[in-house]
């Protein structure tokens, strides 16, 4: 493939090339129209890098997420452009004509074949990082399915890392990027609208490319202060994890109301009021921190509630995981393998309650979805695996 192959593409932001032994960096932003601080970091960092000059390793590229819905600032135009991945998803969408598409499904298969292209050109390590923000006051932080090359790769940032989002979430291209094995993180920067995300965007991008080894340090005099940027925030300069434990869904036509006020994990207690729907009151189901309460009209998160996840547990699943202590699981009564899919153990709902699902999550499954009456659990560590 020609060195200019991607100069054209009008999903690209922009992308650099230099010398071919590097990574390939890969960075989506506005997956969601309403979120555009992304998008802004990456036009500063582009012109920054052509103005001085700056030596880029492999491959690095700026993506645009959802483009229509970022001209009209919209989150969406039909749906959710970050729930609609799988491999089925996307067959289907090879077999139609764009006109037969809604919005988001052509906004999908531009970007799916970009990812294609770039997968089959670049020959370095791949790191999928996509910029968000949310419509809650918050402190930057990161999130990613809970496998060890992305704790590793999020262990560079001094922010705290959410796991596990996926489990609730259906479709986010990231855990569609995972379940190929390659490293992918989100990182949501802060509120929409506040200039300091963009700010947090653009640290949290230099810090990426140095960690990669995409720029050397040295080739920015005032990286010192750029990456400080992500240290200003209160509770932002310690690396640790929470996972969430409940999610609170909106189911269409309801008309949900957050209470005023809430800031992105602060600290609630179980019977808190919450929120209010169709005039119901919400409460908090359990103690925990708020998570992303949601302040705006579209979505159908209302809220999530997260906990702390101990250093002790962390440290315990990277031993059973290195040491391939899975296959003990696949040995139990009610547990076994999907013969289609090595990473994937079906199991017996009631086996799953017996065991609860910190096991699994303990050798690094996560739970996926319940089929035929058993619920699958698949596994977030992989080798990686051909795209399709
Ligand atoms: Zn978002």
């Amino acid at each position: 493939m020609h060195k200019d192959f991607f100069k054209n593409n009008k999903r690209l932001i922009g992308h650099f090339t230099g010398k071919p032994k590097g990574p390939a960096v890969i960075i989506f932003s506005g997956i969601h129209g309403n979120e555009d601080a992304g998008v802004k970091a990456s036009k500063k960092i582009i012109k920054r890098i052509e103005k001085d000059n700056i030596p880029v390793k492999g491959n690095l590229f700026f993506v645009y997420g959802n483009s229509k819905a970022l001209k009209l600032k919209k989150r969406y135009i039909d749906t959710d452009l970050n729930r609609i991945w799988s491999t089925e998803h996307i067959q289907k969408l090879k077999k139609m004509v764009k006109a037969e598409m809604i919005s988001e499904e052509r906004e999908q298969i531009e970007i799916y074949l970009l990812i294609k292209d770039i997968i089959e050109y670049c020959s370095g390590k791949f790191y999928f990082i996509d910029l968000h923000t949310t419509s809650s006051k918050t402190f930057p932080f990161i999130t990613i399915s809970d496998s060890l090359n992305n704790r590793k790769f999020s262990s560079a940032f001094p922010l705290p890392t959410v796991l596990g989002i996926e489990e609730y979430l259906p479709g986010p291209l990231l855990t569609f990027m995972n379940e190929f094995g390659y490293i992918a993180l989100g990182f949501e920067a802060g509120q929409h609208d506040d200039i300091e995300s963009i700010k947090n965007c653009e640290s949290f991008i230099w810090r990426s490319l140095i960690h990669t080894g995409s720029v050397k340090k040295k080739a920015l005099n005032d990286y010192q202060n750029i990456s400080d940027q992500l240290l200003k925030s209160r509770c932002t300069n310690k690396y640790r994890f929470f996972q969430i434990v409940f999610r609170y869904e909106i189911r269409p036509e309801e008309n949900f109301k957050m209470l005023a006020g809430f800031e992105n994990f602060e600290e609630i207690k179980k019977g808190q009021l919450l929120a209010e729907n169709n005039g119901v009151e919400v409460r908090a189901v359990k103690s925990g921190r708020i998570f992303m309460p949601l302040y705006q009209n579209q979505g159908d998160d209302g809220f999530f509630i997260i906990r702390r996840v101990s250093k002790f547990w962390i440290n315990a699943s990277i031993v059973a995981r290195k040491l391939h202590a899975h296959n003990f699981l696949r040995i139990l009564p009610g547990v076994k393998k999907d013969p289609e899919n090595k990473y994937i153990l079906i199991v017996d709902p009631k086996t799953a309650k017996f065991m609860a699902k910190q096991i699994f999550h303990l050798f690094g499954y996560r739970q996926q979805v319940l089929k035929d009456n058993k619920l699958h659990f698949i596994k977030r560590d992989r080798k990686i695996l051909p795209f399709p």
